[in-house]
C-alpha cells in the first residue's frame, strides 16, 4: 500500500483517520458509537436511533472505525500528529474557556452570528489540519467502502496541497485549493458534538461531520443563496484574510440537523425496502402500515422508527419461518 499523501510505502500503523482529540466527546454517547461508520444504505443505521436493539460490537471493533494501518507513511503520520497536537492545545482545549479568551478574536455579525479567529495559532495550520482530516476521511471510506464522498479531482487537489505543504513550497501548494471555499462550525456552548460521517448526497457543498467540527466545502462559484447566508464567514486559503470559525450553537445545530434528517429519511426508505423483501408486499403497502404504526407511538419517542421496524420485521419474519 502507498501512503495516501506522499505515495511512499504506507508503513505507519494505528493512524487516526479523524484525530482522537476531536472525537473524544462523541465516544460513548448513545447515538454515537456506531455512527462512526454510518452506512446510509444499511438499515443498521438504526444504531443512531437508539441502542436497545444494537448488535453488540466490541470496543476493539469500534476503534477500527477511525484508526487504520497502512494508510500513511510514518513521516506523514508524524507530521500530522504534530499539527493535531498543536490544534488540540491551541484551539480545542481553549476556545470554550473564558480564561483563554485573549487567545481569540470574536466578532458578531449583523445577524448575531459569532465568528472566532485564533490569535496565537497560525491560521494556515488550521486549514492544513481540517483539509487533512477531510482527505483522510474520504480516502479511507473510499478504500474500504468505495464511497469517497468527493470527486476524484477534488481529492487529488487536496492531496497535492497536503504534500506540497509538508514537503514543498507551502505558499505555492495553496493554489491547489483556490476553488475551495470552506465554512467551519464548532459549537461553543456544548461539547456533545455531532457525527463522524458524510454522505454522497452532499455535493455543493460537501458536508463533513467530524464530531466537533461541521465543515461545509463549496466548490468554485458559491450559489448566490449560499453567499447571502455564509458571505461573512467563507474561508478560502488563497484569500489573504483571517480564518473565520462560526461558533454559535444555533448555527451548529441547524447543520447538525441536516444529517439527522438525512439519516431518518434513509432509515425509513431502507426499512420499508427490507420489509418488502421480507413479506412480498409493495413499498406503498408497507409504508402505509409503517405510518399507521407510527401514529400509535408517542410523537416524542425518538426511537419509535426503530421500534416499529423491529416490530414489523418480527411480524413478517415469523410468517417467513
Ligand atoms: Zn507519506
Amino acid at each position: 500500500m502507498r501512503c495516501i499523501i506522499c505515495e511512499n510505502d504506507a508503513n505507519a500503523t494505528g493512524s487516526h483517520i479523524v484525530p482522537a482529540s476531536l472525537i473524544q466527546n462523541c465516544v460513548g454517547k448513545h447515538y454515537k458509537e456506531e455512527s462512526y461508520s454510518i452506512d446510509a444504505k444499511d438499515v443498521e443505521i438504526n444504531a443512531y436511533f437508539g441502542r436497545d436493539n444494537l448488535k453488540n460490537t466490541s470496543p476493539e471493533i469500534k476503534e477500527n472505525h477511525y484508526k487504520e494501518d497502512n494508510i500513511l507513511c510514518q513521516k506523514c503520520e508524524d507530521n500530522l500528529a504534530k499539527i493535531e497536537s498543536e490544534f488540540s492545545t491551541n484551539f480545542l482545549q481553549k476556545f470554550r474557556e473564558e480564561r483563554f479568551k485573549q487567545n481569540f478574536t470574536i466578532t458578531t455579525n449583523g445577524h448575531g452570528v459569532e465568528v472566532l479567529t485564533p490569535r496565537n495559532f497560525d491560521n494556515k495550520k488550521v486549514y492544513f489540519y481540517l483539509y487533512s482530516i477531510i482527505y483522510r476521511f474520504c480516502m479511507n471510506s473510499g478504500r474500504k467502502e468505495g464511497e469517497f464522498f468527493m470527486e476524484e479531482d477534488d481529492l487529488e487537489y487536496i492531496r497535492l496541497y497536503l504534500q506540497g505543504y509538508l514537503y514543498g513550497d507551502k505558499l505555492k501548494s495553496e493554489d491547489y485549493l483556490k476553488d475551495f471555499n470552506l465554512v467551519i462550525t464548532f459549537d461553543k456552548a456544548n461539547t456533545n458534538g455531532s457525527f463522524v460521517a458524510s454522505a454522497n448526497q452532499f455535493t455543493n457543498p460537501y458536508i463533513f461531520y467530524f464530531c466537533e467540527p461541521i465543515l461545509l466545502l463549496f466548490k468554485e462559484e458559491i450559489p448566490t443563496e449560499a453567499r447571502n447566508i455564509f458571505g461573512d464567514y467563507i474561508n478560502n486559503i488563497t484569500v489573504d484574510q483571517d480564518i473565520k470559525i462560526v461558533i454559535n450553537s444555533e448555527f451548529y445545530n441547524a447543520y447538525r440537523n441536516i444529517m439527522t434528517t438525512y439519516l431518518a429519511e434513509t432509515f425509513i426508505t431502507n426499512a420499508i425496502n427490507n420489509l418488502s423483501n421480507l413479506n412480498g408486499k409493495s413499498y406503498d403497502e408497507n409504508l402505509l402500515e409503517f405510518n399507521t404504526e407510527m401514529e400509535n407511538f408517542d410523537k416524542d419517542d425518538s426511537e419509535k422508527a426503530t421500534r416499529i421496524y423491529n416490530l414489523l420485521y418480527q411480524k413478517y419474519n415469523i410468517n417467513n419461518v
